[in-house]
């Protein structure tokens, strides 16, 4: 028994130092305590040892070693307190407290050291056990050695209520930490109050201190925090966003988590959708040998498209034999969703959905680049849009835009791409084949029409460049179909136009022409020409006025050249009421001089009905300048009738309330001359140069002309021909019962002075 016991606690010695040494190797959290409290705990081991084996005849060592013994057992509970505190994380006794333990610790550990001459606190008497014939140093506890234990045992008691505490306090998984020690402690001062009380030979719980010693340093220092780590490894891996299938190393899924049973769905046989999983991955990653294998994928989740990182880990063992695996994964589909939202906005156009500039540049340069067709490129310009927005709100306009983006979208094909640029312009990349010009023309009337239930009629141009060099700069191919817009703005039956070399020259024409416009009307460039027109029995009647310019450098520029651009611009208007204010000048003066039986023919613009009241107009001039309203003609074209059928015939109406009379130019160069004859109430008919031009058709052109002439006269309008040139032409027009004539083979148009010099 007593060897027993001795072999024991030396036995027990020797672990704890063999645990200091190993603990001693690695950086361990709460090390330094446990260890102090090994060190004491071999102390205490080692004064009961040298204590029980004292001999009988040697009772003042024995005194010593005893005092040692109960001595150390006071730093035992004292490094005891300090070890829970430093695991529990409870803060020790503050510093005053502590001081008073440690000056009590020491008090009591002196007492003991005097003890041994003293006898105050205990005192020996060699024995020897009835029967068992063992020796064994019998203690006997003076009343002062109460307040020892009082003292050790309030500290004990302290450290469990420490434990106690945490262990109440902790979430379960943190319970096994604090609970192991807690209930060790508990145990071993439970057995060495039972030991006392049972006035043993020998104090076996000292066996249990240096037990416990061990355990502690056992379960502190690594069974708990690995047991720990466990716990919160697997509620990590069980509640975390990151979805895991772990797999066994046949491939059969032996664990999913929470996030991936969210994922898969949960109804679904979580488990073999794991397998699925791999086994298709498997397929793809076959070859790959890494152990770690990251890839993007999406997969279907009742309708809803999932965008996944999945990486897929091996693990084997030392010997490299296959262990299991798994496979992680982060839910990206918001992620994805945003930057798609992002990708779109950067490369689409809000409004319509079709692509922006830049994502159409981007898109047309790598179709050209693969391109083996011809191509060509499309713009459209809606004329006036601005106009859309002001009378209908913005909201119509946009409308109007998303129904054009929507035709677009329906009409693309293979192998094309369409953008909204800015605004109302489009532009469609698309083989030449696919463009069908007269589709196109259809689909925009369609849309506007649609659109807009409004009489107010919207134009539209269309430009077409037909792509000579794939390897042009997309915008470049984009001015030239925007330059053969240009070309035709401001033309109302035209709203198709291809791209020509000479639209860029005649554009820069244009160009010129506006730079100019303002100084040269204001610099009076602008003169007033007569051409005179002559009655079929010979006599000088009136004249026409037309505009020339009288360019300082270029001389005399004829209409033909700026009056299209002018019209184009909306400028015409400001050089017509020159003209007409010349006009009016010149009938007042020929009034005053007694020559008020000649009359003089103005042209009025299409485009003055446009920019201008012209009956207003013309009240003006008649209030400024003393003349007879019938001497002052008006000429209107038939195709300024056919664009703004209402806002002429309104306008005619009130010309004629004045006393103008009207007469309808150009005629017969249109498309629906006859029609518009019913509506409008003209006095006069001028009709165009082209029938006496045509060369090919002398007869058909002469039966027309007769014809045309015949008609008029039912109507009651006198009929003036423009363009004569010889006297055949003449002849046959008398014969044909013309009334007027005009042309060079009476006189070109001249300068007021020479028309006045030779007719006046
Ligand atoms: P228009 O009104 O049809 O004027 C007649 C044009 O025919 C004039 O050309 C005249 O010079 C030309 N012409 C006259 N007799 C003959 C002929 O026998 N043979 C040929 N080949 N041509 C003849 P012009 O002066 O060059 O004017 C061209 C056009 O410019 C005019 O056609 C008219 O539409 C416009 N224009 C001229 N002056 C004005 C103006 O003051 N205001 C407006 N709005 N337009 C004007
Ligand atoms: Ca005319
Ligand atoms: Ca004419």
């Amino acid at each position: 028994m007593f060897y027993s016991l001795v072999s024991l606690l030396i036995l027990l010695i020797v672990l704890m130092i063999v645990c200091v040494i190993v603990a001693n190797r690695k950086v361990l959290k709460n090390r330094k305590r446990v260890v102090q409290l090994i060190w004491v705990a071999v102390i205490t081991a080692t004064c009961y040892t040298a204590f029980i084996l004292t001999p009988a005849d040697r009772y003042g060592l024995a005194c010593f070693a005893g005092g040692l013994y109960f001595l150390a057992t006071d730093w035992l509970v004292v490094y005891l307190m300090l070890f829970a505190a430093a695991y529990t994380k409870v803060s020790p006794p503050s510093k005053v407290p502590r001081r008073i333990i440690g000056l009590l610790a020491v008090i009591d550990s002196v007492s003991f050291v005097i003890n041994a001459f003293t006898h105050h606190m205990f005192d020996l008497k060699a024995m020897t056990a009835p029967g068992w014939g063992i020796r064994y140093w019998d203690v006997r506890f003076t009343p002062l050695h109460y307040v020892h234990r009082f003292f050790v045992y309030s500290l004990v008691l302290y450290s469990l209520c420490i434990f106690f505490y945490r262990f109440v306090k902790s979430p379960s998984i943190y319970k096994s930490k604090y609970g192991s020690i807690l209930l060790q402690v508990t145990a071993v001062v439970g057995i060495n109050i039972l030991c006392s009380a049972a006035n043993l030979y020998y104090d076996y719980s000292v066996a249990l201190y240096a037990s416990l010693a061990i355990s502690i340093c056992y379960l502190a220092l690594y069974a708990s925090p690995r047991k720990l780590l466990e716990k919160i490894h697997s509620t990590i891996i069980g509640d975390s966003v990151i979805g895991l299938f772990a797999y066994d190393n046949n491939g059969n899924c032996v664990g999913v988590n929470r996030a991936a049973e969210d994922l898969f769905g949960a109804e679904e046989d979580i488990y073999a959708a794991a397998e699925r999983f791999l086994a298709d991955w498997m397929k793809e990653f076959q070859e790959n040998t890494d152990n770690v294998i990251g890839s993007e994928r999406t997969f279907d989740n009742k309708g809803n498209k999932v965008y996944i990182y999945a990486t897929y880990q091996k693990f084997s063992d030392g010997k490299g034999r296959l262990l299991g695996s798994c496979i992680q994964f982060e839910n990206r589909t918001e992620v994805v969703k945003k930057i798609k939202a992002q990708q779109y906005k950067a490369t689409h156009d809000m409004l319509t959905g079709l692509l922006n500039r830049n994502a159409f540049e981007e898109e047309a340069s790598e179709i050209l680049a693969k391109a083996s067709v011809p191509y060509c490129m499309v713009c459209s310009n809606i004329k006036d849009f601005k106009l859309v927005n002001e009378l209908y709100g913005a909201e119509a306009g946009d409308r109007l835009l998303k129904a054009q983006a929507e035709m677009m979208r329906a009409s693309a094909e293979e192998g094309s791409v369409s953008a909204r640029i800015y605004a109302d312009k489009f532009c469609t990349l698309l083989p030449k084949s696919s463009f069908d010009e007269k589709v196109f023309l259809d689909n925009m009337n369609r849309i506007l029409s649609d659109c807009l239930e409004t009489t107010f009629r919207l134009h539209y141009y269309i430009g077409v460049y037909d792509i000579t060099d794939v390897n042009e700069p997309v915008w470049t191919m984009y001015d030239k179909a925007m330059l053969a817009i240009e070309a035709v703005q401001g033309n109302y039956d035209q709203f198709v136009c291809y791209y020509r070399e000479e639209l860029l020259q005649h554009i820069m024409k244009e160009k010129e022409v506006l730079g100019e416009f303002d100084r040269a009307l204001e610099e009076g460039q602008f003169c007033m020409f007569l051409q005179p027109q002559i009655a079929n029995d010979g006599r000088v009647v009136g004249a026409e006025a037309l505009v020339r310019w009288l360019h300082p450098e270029k001389g005399m520029v004829s209409p033909g050249v700026f009056i299209p651009t002018l019209e184009k611009a909306g400028l015409i208007q400001k050089v017509d009421l020159y003209m007409w204010e010349c006009a009016a000048k010149k009938l007042e003066e020929w009034k005053r001089g007694g020559r008020e039986d000649l009359f003089i023919s103005v042209n009025i613009s299409r485009k003055d009905f446009f920019y201008l009241d012209v009956c207003e107009a013309f009240r003006t001039l008649q209030e400024k300048y003393d003349f007879d309203n019938k001497k002052l003609k008006l000429e209107i074209t038939e195709s300024a009738l056919m664009e703004n059928v209402r806002e002429v015939l309104r306008t005619v109406d009130g010309l004629h309330e004045l006393g103008y009379d009207i007469e309808i130019d150009d005629f017969g160069s249109g498309y629906s001359s006859l029609g518009m004859l019913k509506d409008i109430n003209a006095d006069i008919l001028k009709i165009d140069m082209i029938f006496l031009q045509e060369t090919k058709n002398v007869r058909r052109s002469g039966t027309i002309l007769k014809n045309i002439i015949s008609m008029s006269k039912e109507l009651g309008m006198p009929v003036i021909t423009e363009g004569v040139e010889t006297r055949e032409q003449m002849e046959f027009l008398t014969s044909a019962g013309c009334d007027m004539f005009q042309g060079y083979y009476f006189a070109k148009p001249m300068s007021v002075e020479d028309f006045e010099r030779g007719y006046c």
